[in-house]
């Protein structure tokens, strides 16, 4: 593990574990189906910690078992309840951190289990940089066409990223983003965007493949088959 650099408090990350996953096909929360014996959200916990966020606030199922199973297991973290959408969520992990109000935030998918620390590093050092908003990417496999009104195109592959999480931004940014997008009805399926609405640029650092999320029965036995590895 490499030692936190600077003071790490400055650092807050945010895991957002609620909603229900139904395409899991799990009778319970996704953010609580297990992977060698450790449920998701403790393996997004754990990467951003060792990639070098200080404080931790998890946006949990928003049911009484859930939020006291994962404030026992988990003492040092704030535990609060998530919202009806993911963006919900993350702006209640934001209020959580009102008072501590960080200089940077990191939003983490609990779904995105897998994720080496180093791809939060990769984050925390281009915020520390000087970048507003920063999102890990991976290059595409795919070869990709997009439906159109009479048919389908061929989209450039090479010029095409796919976001992971944990996105990174100056925590000023991020709420107001987020205050800004409630306010005015707007949805975005991820938190970058919501900034680049606000003109901020989006800077991209190297994902890695590790960092997919886990959707389908398929991606959890691939976490699992990468945990025996
Ligand atoms: O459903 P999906 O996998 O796209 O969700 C991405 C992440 O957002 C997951 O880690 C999930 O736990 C979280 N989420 C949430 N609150 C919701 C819906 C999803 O925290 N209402």
């Amino acid at each position: 593990m490499h030692p936190v650099e600077r003071d790490d408090r400055d650092v807050a990350g945010i895991v957002v574990a609620a909603g229900s996953g139904e395409r899991l096909g799990a009778n319970l929360p996704k953010a609580m189906t297990e992977v060698d014996g450790r449920p998701l959200w403790q393996w997004a916990v754990q990467a951003l910690r060792d990639g070098g966020c200080g404080h931790i606030v998890v946006v949990a199922p928003p049911q009484a078992e859930w939020l006291d199973a994962i404030g026992a297991a988990d003492p040092d973290a704030a535990v609060v309840p998530g919202g009806p959408a993911r963006q919900d969520s993350v702006r209640l992990g934001l209020d959580a951190l009102a008072d501590e109000a960080p200089t940077y935030v990191l939003v983490h998918d609990a779904a995105r289990a897998m994720t080496p620390a180093d791809v939060v590093r990769r984050v925390i050092e281009s915020l520390r940089g000087g970048a507003d908003v920063v999102t890990p990417a991976v290059r595409v496999a795919d070869t990709l066409r997009q439906v159109v009104d009479d048919g389908s195109r061929l989209l450039d592959r090479a010029g095409l990223r796919a976001v992971q999480t944990p996105q990174g931004a100056r925590f000023e940014v991020l709420t107001r983003a987020h205050a800004d997008a409630h306010a005015s009805g707007t949805s975005a399926t991820d938190d970058v965007t919501l900034c680049e609405r606000l003109g901020y640029q989006v800077t991209l650092v190297d994902g890695d493949e590790r960092a997919f999320k886990i959707t389908t029965p398929v991606d959890l036995a691939l976490a699992r088959a990468l945990t025996r590895a």
